[in-house]
C-alpha cells in the first residue's frame, strides 16, 4: 500500500500514523497526542515522571487499550505494532 501522506511512528506504543514527530529538535509538540496509547509529548514523559518505557509498561499492563477506540484497525495486533520501534513482546 501506498501513502502519499508522511506519517510518523510513536516512539511509546510503535502506531506508525501520527500525523507529526512527537519532538521536533528535541523540542515536544504538545499539540500532538497518540490515537493509540494517548501519549502526549511534553506531558506524558518526564513532567509527569514518564519515560518512554515506563509509559509503555503502564500502558500494556492497562491491556493496551486504544485512546480512539473507533481508530483502532480491525485486525489490530499490539505485538507487530511494537516491532515498528523494535520491540519484542
Ligand atoms: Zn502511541
Amino acid at each position: 500500500m501506498l501513502f502519499k501522506k508522511k506519517y510518523y511512528v510513536c516512539l511509546v506504543c510503535g502506531f506508525d500514523r501520527l500525523r507529526g514527530p512527537l519532538y521536533k529538535n528535541g523540542l515536544p509538540d504538545y499539540s500532538l497526542i497518540c490515537t493509540c496509547c494517548a501519549f502526549q509529548p511534553g506531558y506524558d514523559d518526564l513532567d509527569q515522571g514518564y519515560t518512554f518505557d515506563t509509559y509503555r509498561a503502564e500502558w500494556l499492563a492497562n491491556g493496551a487499550e486504544w485512546f480512539m477506540k473507533k481508530e483502532q484497525p480491525k485486525h489490530w495486533d499490539v505485538k507487530a505494532q511494537l516491532k515498528n520501534i523494535g520491540i519484542e513482546l
